[in-house]
């Protein structure tokens, strides 16, 4: 059965145009990888068979077999296959084919989707790319071998056969799994041209796998950081909520921060990593989002921008009040600053910007505790998000504790509870009407003016 295997994946080594290799696989037994096929989701075990059963190749691949070797749970699973996205159409009644210029099916089988993608073939000079040598179309299918070299690094070309129970490596990829070690396959300095996205993930997989990058792999991308500017920005939100939600969002940024690669290869970095007043706010944020999705919890991306960008909006703010702005107004014109500052470069949509504002825009109110003001910032939609932003912010010492602790308690009471919690009203319209009955403190008039404004405009917010 093996000898069989064997000859039929094993084909002659050949050289691409653009200098990768072609390589035959190195046949892994389950004695040395260890995924048991009862370790695979039943989905994509069900697919693989369904496939093969119809005479075509199917395996497992990438980062869901890393994962298993690696001894973590995959969080999807992709297939790759010899059939066409039409025959793998019709083999699945619940599938779908999506995506235009290379086209994948979706196989739904029971509440799991599998990516079933077909092989594809390596960038040749025939390739399209830009004046930068990043690769614009990735469209022609290919064979297994092909499909193996034109991933990223030996730890995701590895392909798990559920029936057989064998792992093909074509770049001993289990090898450099068991070595901790992140290697990139082919030059790693065309492959970044290629695609500059995979600077990010070779950092955000050493990160999630404890792997060590491969010196050839870490030196190029300090100088070749500048080439993320020319990936298409949305892109470049999914890579950067990939990271920030990939549950080692901490250690991610501790890596790029030891490695000195933090400059330039993701705007929010720079944003994150240079703010030192802010930092220990963000590193907060980053491991609660962290523990969140570890727990299995949801994740807002408008709460954590909110956590990202706030002290740029407290430093904008405190600049304002001191020129004597408003307060509450000039909060508003420091988030709108920040975020049209920040917002395109990061690719931040207006459904998200609109999330981030309103949990800013929260923040003040919080310092009101008497009359009904708790009662209707409790009705609030974004209250939870918007307290959990303030706790964030007295745990990181911005402001005081006992603030948090009170609204914590305020929200656990019953009624009667809360009217007793509430502090003595001493707002400043009242104090006005009295000062405006001393004929001799007209001055005190003109003074208080804005404070009664102030409180009418954070009333609205
Ligand atoms: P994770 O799912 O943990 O984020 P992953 O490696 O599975 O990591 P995916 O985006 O799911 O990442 O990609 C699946 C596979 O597709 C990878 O394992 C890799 O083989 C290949 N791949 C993904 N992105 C690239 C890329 N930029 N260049 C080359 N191959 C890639
Ligand atoms: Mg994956």
């Amino acid at each position: 059965m093996i000898r069989k295997l064997f000859h039929r994946v094993f084909r002659r080594g050949s050289v691409l145009p653009s200098g990768q290799s072609v390589k035959n696989a190195a046949l892994i037994p389950l004695a040395r990888h260890g995924i048991h096929r009862e370790s695979v989701s039943p989905g994509a075990r069900r697919t693989c068979e369904a496939l093969q059963k119809a005479s075509y190749t199917a395996y497992v691949v990438g980062g869901a077999v890393r994962d298993l070797i690696a001894g973590i749970v995959p969080k999807d699973y992709d297939i790759a296959t010899s059939a066409t996205p039409e025959q793998v159409r019709s083999l699945f009644r619940r599938s779908r084919i999506i995506g235009r210029r290379f086209q994948i099916v979706h196989v739904m089988q029971g509440s799991e989707t599998l990516e079933v993608s077909t092989f594809r073939a390596a960038h040749d000079a025939d390739t399209a790319k830009d004046e930068h040598g990043r690769v614009l179309r990735d469209n022609v299918f290919g064979t297994m071998a092909e499909d193996a070299a034109r991933r990223d690094f030996t730890v995701n070309a590895l392909y798990y056969d559920p029936t057989t129970q064998i792992v093909h490596d074509y770049h001993h990829g289990v090898a450099d799994l068991k070595q901790k070690t992140l290697r990139m396959i082919g030059e790693p300095t065309v492959r970044y041209r290629e695609d500059p996205v995979r600077m990010l993930r070779a950092v955000r997989l050493s990160a999630k796998l404890g792997l060590t990058l491969d010196p050839a792999v870490r030196a190029p991308i300090r100088e070749m950081a500048g080439l993320m500017e020319n990936v298409p920005v949305a892109r470049v939100f999914d890579e950067m909520l990939k990271l920030l939600f990939s549950g080692h969002a901490v250690e991610c940024v501790k890596r790029l921060r030891d490695d000195g690669l933090h400059h330039g290869l993701l705007p929010l970095l720079d944003v994150i990593l240079e703010q030192p007043m802010g930092e220990k706010f963000v590193l907060l944020a980053l491991a609660s989002t962290d523990a969140r999705v570890k727990a299995g919890k949801s994740l807002s991306p408008g709460y954590l921008f909110a956590t990202l960008l706030w002290h740029e909006v407290l430093a904008n703010w405190e600049n304002r009040k001191a020129r004597r702005e408003l307060p509450t107004p000039a909060l508003y014109e420091a988030m709108d600053e920040v975020l049209d500052q920040q917002g395109e470069k990061l690719a931040i949509t207006r459904r998200i910007a609109g999330d981030i504002k309103e949990i800013w825009a929260l923040q003040p109110r919080f310092d009101k505790r008497a009359g009904k003001s708790p009662h209707r910032l409790l009705e609030q939609p974004r209250f939870r998000a918007a307290y959990d932003f303030l706790a964030l912010r007295a745990e990181s010492g911005e402001i005081d504790q006992e603030l948090a602790d009170w609204w914590h308690e305020f929200q656990m009471a019953d009624l009667a509870e809360r009217e007793a919690m509430l502090l003595p009203d001493s707002g400043p319209k009242k104090r006005r009407r009295r000062r405006v009955k001393k004929p001799a403190d007209g001055l005190a008039n003109v003074n208080d003016a804005p404070d009664a404004a102030e409180s009418r405009a954070s009333d609205e917010v």
